[in-house]
């Protein structure tokens, strides 16, 4: 855990943040060394990727042992690829040796398919090198090559071939088209630039794909690009398990209302066998795109996506044929609030510029968009509230304002429930907290020095995720 920092926060929010793990509740519930011990494990989680990769593969178009196997020889094919590169002594993830691939289904997730994360590595640093931003650079760290537009700085005479060091600026604060960056950084790998400096800082034209191709990094996990696309669908886990826990079923009409890049909308279509309505809203319409692009790739027809604010999706006119935004109350049989959030629980985040304020912005739009959720749904219709954040009040404090607001409302149990249960602190009673799923990612480093399967590591070392599950009665 020694190569990167824990994630590094504005000082209000680090405050903020300890207050919502050391809280009475919780500290009367687990005892203070305990509640302190999963604050700093999580804030030292948060700045390393999980353990494991998560697909979810497309059972829709061949059963899971077709894909893996499948997804097992073009990993191959990319493996023998990339040791027939000579420039660097290099690893994809999978082993240095093809014999050692490893791609595992989930024990209890249908559709998952899990590989190792081998990592943080130690990789030698060298004198060239490129500063890509922090995003960019968090990908790289999952898996992905150095795509041009996320490079900020390469050295002056940079050309195709040159094999350098990629650093992630960590405050935003390197220049696009400098030549060097000493600010605060992070090293994340060796690679090998794909494209002259000039092509990408001069050429009039903004640079597009694969800028630096990574040959060593510090995480090794294959890059899913262009891997199969049909077929598998690089998904964190918890997001997965949203769609089973959402349960739809072929023949309903469902609402995702936010809903891009379209990763939960694909699964829905994908459970219900492409039968039915999915509805689709994302309120920025270069997103929605999205949206259409994957359900299109993974060959689904069920999906209507729309560019629209779904706080506004209720309708005061009602119109039982309504095919588009805003529908009449009662009009979905299921439907899946993935929220808005402060995304404190994505993995890695070497650090965040947020403040507070920010931090504390999506509450009271969480909850437009749960009444609009609440109206739209059909009486007996199942609501499933998710976020990828750690916070007490878009989680827990969430779900009690919704059971307090709305008496219709009552909680569900989870299937699957592989997360932990709520967190104490929002008043919730304990079998209350036991009905909510917390994914809150736990170091694996002591599972992995003790040889615990690859499959148990990955339910617990996961993004930091949360999910309530209601029918209205
Ligand atoms: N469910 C998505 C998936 O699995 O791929 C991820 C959704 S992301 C957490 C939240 C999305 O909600 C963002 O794309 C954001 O642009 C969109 N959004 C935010 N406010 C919205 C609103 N009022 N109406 C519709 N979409 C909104």
């Amino acid at each position: 855990m020694s190569f990167f920092p824990r994630i590094s926060l504005r000082p209000e929010v680090t405050d903020y943040l300890k207050g919502v793990f050391l809280n009475n509740e919780l500290l009367a519930s687990v005892g203070r060394h305990e509640a302190e011990r999963r604050f700093e494990t999580l804030l030292t989680c948060l700045s390393h990727p999980p353990s494991s990769t998560c697909v979810r593969a497309s059972v829709h178009l061949a059963p899971l042992g077709e894909i893996r196997h499948k997804l097992c020889e073009e990993l191959k094919k990319v493996s023998r690829h990339v040791h027939e590169d000579s420039r660097v002594h290099v690893c994809v993830g999978v082993g240095q040796h093809t014999e050692e691939l490893q791609v595992l289904p989930h024990p209890s997730v249908p559709d998952v398919l899990l590989l190792p994360v081998d990592g943080p590595r130690c990789v030698q640093q060298l004198s060239k090198e490129v500063v890509v931003g922090a995003q960019c650079g968090n990908a790289v760290l999952r898996g992905a090559h150095v795509f041009a537009p996320g490079m900020l700085a390469c050295p002056k005479h940079m050309k195709a071939g040159d094999v350098v060091s990629v650093f992630s600026d960590l405050e935003g604060k390197c220049t696009r088209g400098a030549f060097s960056f000493h600010g605060k950084r992070v090293f994340v790998g060796n690679g090998v630039a794909e494209k002259d400096r000039s092509s990408i800082f001069c050429s009039g034209e903004p640079a597009r794909g694969v800028g630096i191709r990574m040959i060593e990094p510090l995480y090794a996990t294959p890059s899913f690009d262009g891997l199969l696309p049909q077929l598998v669908f690089l998904q964190n886990l918890p997001s997965v398990v949203v769609g089973h826990v959402l349960g739809p079923r072929p023949g309903e009409r469902i609402l995702d209302m936010c809903a891009a890049p379209g990763g939960k909308t694909c699964h829905i279509a994908t459970l219900m066998r492409d039968q039915g309505e999915v509805v689709a809203l994302e309120r920025i319409s270069n997103k929605m795109e999205l949206i259409r692009q994957n359900a299109q790739t993974l060959q689904l027809r069920c999906i209507k996506a729309f560019c629209f604010n779904s706080t506004r999706a209720v309708s005061e006119h009602s119109n039982p044929e309504a095919e588009e935004p805003p529908f009449p109350p009662e009009s979905f049989d299921r439907i899946l609030l993935d929220a808005p959030c402060s995304g404190l629980g994505q993995r890695p985040n070497m650090a965040s510029t947020w403040n507070l304020k920010e931090i504390c912005s999506f509450a009271p739009l969480q909850r437009k968009l749960f009444q609009a959720a609440v109206q739209l749904l059909k009486k007996g219709g199942v609501l499933v509230y998710s976020t990828c954040t750690v916070t007490l009040a878009e989680n827990e404090e969430q779900v009690a304002w919704a059971l307090r607001t709305f008496p219709c409302l009552k909680l569900q149990s989870q299937e699957p429930h592989i997360g932990a249960e709520g967190m104490p602190g929002a008043g919730l009673a304990q079998e209350q907290l036991r009905l909510l799923q917390r994914f809150r990612p736990e170091l694996s480093w002591e599972q992995v020095a003790a040889g615990a399967p690859l499959s148990c590591r990955a339910n617990s070392d996961t993004i930091g995720f949360f999910i309530a599950k209601f029918q209205k009665t």
